[in-house]
């Protein structure tokens, strides 16, 4: 064997073919996220994406693809936006970084105006901006300063120490925010690092969350002074499977919570900034939670950047002499990033300018169509759609009612791979097709993304019997 060959089996994937460079460095040097890495090595081919033009990925072969969800949620405005490209450069004109321990800068003082302006425009009546790195990290921030409130106020020792939190959420990968996670795949692993949380049914559409509702009641009922805080994400759980919760479940959420004074969180990293038809999705059932975290669309996609906006009652319990040791002592060293407040106050501008959420309201009845033609389709268990999030789960509708396929089939998955030969670029959520494209998507291409869709339904059956083939030999 020359020393080629047996170098290449010794690395990972390292016999297959490699058309570019990068191509074979992300084989050998590369640790992919939520990524079972050896399949991922032994792929036939993987896709580099190298630029990006308005709601397109272009890979390094100049194939084209539309971007069905949206970079993992965030994207808005498309890519490569003039606008959003220029606030990067004349920020970078003057400075990349500075910290803001000790200091400020103008974007991050302007975006913090701009975000409880933003907020309280919406009804949601905020009143501090802590910036963080992303999701997770937003927070977990939030998680730290509702602990940290009850500490402030003088919780008595053991109590207001846990949280509740719904089954199927997901909050971010950082141990805070697993802590409050309810997806058992995800977050099973890792419960011996976490701190304590009880977790709630998701809401059921079927009983308007009343089973939810009442077993988040009977826990605050039996020992309020156990729980710092209730974290959910609003309307919707994303990574969750996109569950879409009943109408007035968030306000009921939050006056139990008031009710029995504990702090309600609202995970808006998701579905904030125009996913859900408005700024904030609070804003639909006339929400204002004590703390309230944002991340990817934050920045329209363009940057890391996580922020937790907290409330005067929030805030003015750390509001005091350092000598009481009320001070939250948390900061990352990017915490308040110029470039990414720059692109961010840029990207508020573009909501005005462009009127991207009346855009999003005009694209609502394409997607509401694609959904309910779904609805009828063989494998279809379920389609919905809120705003610009679609999702799609499939299923077998065996005699006694539906059964979701073997998670190792990974038929969303496979059909997910075969879209891309139609220039389209998803993700689905485990058998959960998702569609969740840039809010500036252009008409005729939410429709070419709906057809591909729609015509991805038809490959489930020659799917299934291969796989059932394959299983029976
Ligand atoms: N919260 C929600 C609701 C999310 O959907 C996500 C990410 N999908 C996160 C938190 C974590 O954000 P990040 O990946 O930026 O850490």
């Amino acid at each position: 064997m020359s020393e080629t060959e047996s170098q290449q089996k010794r690395t990972p994937g390292g016999g297959v073919h490699c058309a570019t460079p990068w191509e074979q460095w992300d084989r050998e040097f590369l640790w992919h996220p939520f990524t079972p890495m050896k399949p991922w090595c032994e792929e036939k081919e993987i896709v580099v994406i190298e630029r990006g033009e308005r709601e397109f990925l272009i890979d390094t072969r100049g194939r084209r693809y539309i971007d069905g969800v949206s970079s993992l949620w965030c994207n808005v405005h498309g890519h490569c936006v003039p606008e959003l490209d220029e606030a990067v450069r004349g920020q970078l004109g003057k400075i990349a970084h500075t910290t803001l321990l000790g200091l400020t800068n103008p974007p991050a003082a302007e975006l913090a105006k701009r975000l409880i302006e933003m907020a309280r425009a919406e009804g949601v009546r905020m009143d501090r901006v802590f910036y963080s790195d992303d999701g997770s990290t937003a927070v977990e921030v939030s998680c730290k300063m509702a602990y940290q409130y009850w500490r402030n106020v003088g919780a008595s020792p053991g109590k207001r120490e846990r949280f509740i939190a719904l089954a199927g959420a997901y909050h971010g990968d950082t141990v805070g925010a697993v802590s409050v996670g309810g997806i058992p795949a995800f977050h099973q692993a890792f419960r011996g690092l976490c701190f304590a949380a009880d977790f709630v049914p998701a809401p059921e559409r079927m009983d308007h969350g009343a089973a939810s509702l009442s077993r988040l009641e009977g826990l605050l009922a039996a020992a309020a002074d156990d729980y710092a805080a209730v974290i959910v994400e609003p309307l919707i759980q994303g990574a969750g499977g996109m569950l879409f919760h009943p109408e007035g479940f968030l306000r009921q959420v939050r006056e139990l919570a008031a009710r029995r004074n504990v702090l309600l969180i609202a995970d808006e990293v998701m579905t904030g900034f125009g996913r859900t038809g408005k700024m904030l999705a609070c804003a639909h059932e006339g929400v204002t939670p004590d703390l309230l975290c944002l991340s990817k669309g934050l920045t329209a996609g363009y940057m890391p950047l996580g922020a937790t906006l907290a409330t005067r009652k929030i805030f003015d319990a750390f509001y005091a002499d350092p000598r009481e040791g009320k001070t939250f002592f948390h900061g990352h060293t990017f915490t308040g990033h110029p470039l990414a407040c720059a692109v961010a106050i840029a990207s508020l501008d573009l909501f005005e300018k462009n009127r991207v959420l009346e855009h999003a309201r005009h694209l609502e009845p394409v997607l509401a169509e694609c959904i309910s033609e779904a609805r009828g389709r063989a494998f279809v268990m379920d389609a919905r759609c809120r705003g610009l999030v679609g999702a799609i789960d499939l299923a077998e509708n065996v005699a006694d009612g539906w059964k979701r396929f073997p998670s190792h089939w990974r038929v969303g998955g496979e059909l997910c791979l075969r879209m891309r030969d139609s220039g389209l670029m998803m993700r689905p959520l485990a058998d959960t097709l998702v569609i969740m494209p840039p809010l500036a998507i252009r008409e005729e291409n939410l429709r070419r993304l709906c057809r591909g869709v729609i015509e991805s339904l038809g490959w489930i059956g020659e799917i299934v019997a291969r796989k059932k083939r394959e299983e029976s030999r």
